[in-house]
């Protein structure tokens, strides 16, 4: 579990990251501030297009056409990211930070050997003699327990079985040893096999590593059992953020309260990813109120004029409790 005590590797201030398309400028992330400590495993959860992934992927500075960080800060472990150059921003993707996909097929080239991929990640880190690079690769295969190695180097993705292609891509991302390591789940494609075999990788590393990292996910279930500590977003904002005991004891979010509606138990299976009706409001024509009013069981009036204030909560184990909701502890919001 997270504590105050650890040093903080990843600072994010009131990030906002725009796209501006003919529709509008949609306000992807719009104000998003959290930390994340050295060793810990912070999960980002919502559905798809509350910004979870488009938040990480403006901390590797890594955006579509027609996206900008238009304000905010990110600052990791002492440096300021936003006002890097490009040629700055490459030495720190895939060394410093890097990024591990849940589907291996669309990280790995099917024309090249995983040692050759391997080697050049490798290479570009850090260039040395080709055959120095082999052992290397051949190592971190051993690291992330591909069994026999030294022949697997040799294979082509296509003679791997899936579970072994995701330990390629987990080694490849590891190889530069990272300080943060940011694992994004899709929200479609959910093969049951391979998202145990993506955790059970992960769990691996966590444990092998001292690595941070942050998990993208839409299910609440895997942040139980993957993370330390959680970050609900909804448009763009964070609703609601705790350590994953408390917000699963005392979540205080509608919002959070539906996503966690939406884990199946052994006695009910859900059909449906949120047990909530409705969509989010489009993110280039949001309301003044809470965003999550219209789908929101105990909307009030006042919900529907004025955006919530962020509530700091009183938890048990210390960690910072906080809920943007009128309705959210038992404070006087006035
Ligand atoms: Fe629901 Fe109002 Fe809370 Fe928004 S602020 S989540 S509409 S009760």
């Amino acid at each position: 579990m997270s504590s105050g005590n650890q040093d903080t590797v990843l600072a994010v201030k009131d990030l906002r990251t725009h796209l501006f398309t003919k529709m509008g400028v949609v306000k992807a992330v719009d104000g998003v501030t959290f930390d994340l400590k050295r060793g810990e495993t912070l999960g980002i959860v919502g559905e798809s297009g509350s910004g979870k992934s488009m938040t990480a992927m403006s901390l590797f500075r890594l955006l579509p056409s027609g996206g900008r960080t238009v304000s905010g800060s990110v600052n990791l472990e002492g440096e300021e990211l936003l006002t890097k150059s490009e040629s700055e921003m490459r030495q720190i993707r895939g060394r410093r930070m890097s990024m591990i996909l849940q589907d291996p097929q669309s990280s790995l080239d099917p024309v090249f050997t995983v040692g050759t991929q391997l080697m050049e990640a490798l290479r570009i880190q850090e260039p040395a003699p080709r055959k120095e690079l082999r052992k290397r690769a051949v190592d971190i295969l051993r690291s992330v327990n591909v069994a026999d190695p030294e022949r697997r180097v040799d294979n082509y993705p296509h003679q791997m079985s899936g579970g072994m292609k995701q330990r390629v891509v987990g080694g490849i991302a590891i190889s530069g040893q990272p300080t943060v390591l940011v694992a994004d789940e899709p929200t479609t494609a959910l093969d049951v096999t391979i998202q145990s075999q993506y955790m059970e990788l992960l769990n691996e590393i966590k444990e092998a590593t001292n690595l941070s990292i942050i998990f993208i996910t839409h299910d609440m279930g895997i942040v139980a059992s993957m993370c330390d500590r959680v970050m609900v977003m909804y448009s763009g904002r964070i609703v609601e953020s705790g350590s994953v005991r408390e917000i699963f004891n005392n979540p205080q979010h509608p919002y959070t309260k539906a996503l966690m509606a939406s884990v199946p138990t052994i006695d009910r299976k859900t059909e449906r990813l949120f047990s909530i009706e409705g969509t989010p409001p489009p993110l280039w024509d949001l309301p003044t109120g809470c965003r999550f009013a219209p789908r929101c069981p105990v909307a009030m009036d006042r919900c529907m004029g004025e955006y919530p204030p962020t509530v700091s909560l009183v938890a048990p184990d210390g960690v910072a409790h906080e809920a943007a909701c009128w309705l959210a502890g038992d404070a006087d919001h006035e």
